[in-house]
This record gives structure tokens, C-alpha cells and sequence, in this order.
């Protein structure tokens, strides 16, 4: 049974290694798939800690589902990719919002173009798919926004979010990814470190991994809203 203590996260990043921390996730999501079952369902976004994500949830169990939230700027290597893995794991469902938007909404409203292209379809999978715990690859390492989530988060009514690979640095994602040989977005070979979608999204030197979120806006190195915003009605 998952249970939604208080535990000091810097010192679970600090102190296990990289096979405690994988055993941990592994029982995370098992326990999770133990207790809700098919209403357990992974958001896959396509960028590396979600395909590690995915990688741990299919060990635990074949039968997982998962889903991809796309929008019409995505860049072409992401939508490849995407179409790869759905190909090979039927069970990833795709939503997108294809609704009429401002022209260039990214530039004067970055806040509502994600609510509107990314939020939304997230509601529109959580209600679909019947998702009674979702599970992302949020990790409290990856910048100012991250620090102070939990590894299990009850943020909606009726809605458990599991954060398996929270304690996770950077480095420990790409070891595991390397060492299980998981196929990846191939824009992480051109420099990219967090994936979004190509108006929104550059590479840096910045030590920060998301510094290449929304450069130039007030999002800089932000959040889209799906882990911030409230995701039932
Ligand atoms: S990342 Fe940019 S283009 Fe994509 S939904 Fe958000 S603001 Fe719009």
C-alpha cells in the first residue's frame, strides 16, 4: 500500500546508490500496479526520464498503459520517436488538442498555450483512461521547480501521482538508460538535456537542465503546468 510520508528526499539523493535507487523504484511502481491495477497508467512525454520510467513499469509488469501528451510543435525527431514506441507498445495512447490558437501564443502566452496544448489532453487521458494513479518521471534533480515534490503526491481528489525515479540525478537516468540499452529521442545526441516542444526549446552550456525550457520568457527553466496545475475537475 503506498503510503504519503514525510521522508527527507536530499538525503535519499544523496545517500542511496544507484542499485538502491533503481530496486526502490522498481518497488515503488509495483506496489503502486499492486494496489490500483489498470487504473495505474505512466505519462510517457517521450524525454529520457520517462522512457527510463516506462523501461521500469514494463518490468513490472507488461500490461502497463501509458500516454503520450503530443502537440503540433513538436519537432519532427520527437514525432518520429513517438511514433516508434506506440508502434512497439500499443498500449501508449496519444492525446493532443488540436483546437484554433493565437498565432505565436508561445511567444504572449506561454502559460495558456500549455494549458491549452499540454494540460488539457492530460485531463482529457486522466478521465479517458480511467487513471486512478498516475506515474511521471519527475525528478526533484532537475532544477528550482523540482525541489519540493514527493515521491507520492496526492494533489487531486481521487488521483494518486507516483514520482518513482524522483531521487534520481541525471547521470543515474543516463546510466540506466545506457545499461539496458532503451532507445532514445535522438535530439539528446544534438545537446538538448530537457525535451519540449521546438519553439520553446534550445540547447545551452547552462549547468541547469531545463535552462533550455521557455529561454526569454518569464517560464525560463519552468514548468508546462502538468505538475502543477490540478488535473480533475
Ligand atoms: S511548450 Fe511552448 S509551444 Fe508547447 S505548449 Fe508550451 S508554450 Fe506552447
Amino acid at each position: 500500500m503506498l503510503e504519503l510520508v514525510e521522508e527527507d528526499i536530499a538525503s535519499l539523493v544523496e545517500g542511496l546508490n544507484f542499485k538502491q535507487k533503481v530496486d526502490r523504484s522498481l518497488a515503488l511502481i509495483a506496489s503502486a500496479w499492486q494496489e490500483f491495477g489498470d487504473s495505474l497508467v505512466v505519462a510517457n512525454s517521450l524525454g529520457k526520464d520517462s522512457v527510463a520510467v516506462w523501461h521500469l513499469a514494463k518490468q513490472v509488469s507488461p500490461a502497463i498503459r501509458g500516454f503520450i501528451v503530443t502537440t503540433r510543435f513538436k519537432p519532427p525527431e520527437t514525432v518520429r520517436f513517438m511514433h516508434e514506441q506506440v508502434a512497439r507498445y500499443p498500449e501508449l495512447k496519444v492525446f493532443h488538442n488540436d483546437q484554433a490558437i493565437p498565432d505565436r501564443l508561445y511567444e504572449t502566452e506561454p502559460d495558456r498555450c500549455c494549458d491549452l496544448l499540454k494540460v488539457a489532453p492530460t485531463r482529457r487521458a486522466i478521465e479517458e483512461m480511467g487513471v486512478r494513479c498516475w506515474v511521471t518521471g519527475l525528478r526533484c534533480t532537475e532544477g528550482r521547480t523540482r525541489v519540493d515534490f514527493r515521491e507520492v503526491e496526492q494533489r487531486d481528489q481521487g488521483l494518486l501521482k507516483l514520482n518513482p525515479i524522483l531521487i534520481w540525478h541525471e547521470r543515474e537516468v543516463w546510466q540506466y538508460l545506457a545499461l539496458n540499452k532503451v532507445d532514445v529521442n535522438p535530439l539528446y545526441a544534438q545537446g538538448y538535456r530537457s525535451l519540449g516542444c521546438s519553439p520553446c526549446t534550445r540547447i545551452t552550456t547552462d549547468p541547469n537542465e531545463r535552462a533550455g525550457r521557455w529561454t526569454g520568457t518569464s517560464k525560463c527553466g519552468g514548468e508546462c503546468g502538468i505538475h502543477t496545475r490540478p488535473l480533475k475537475a
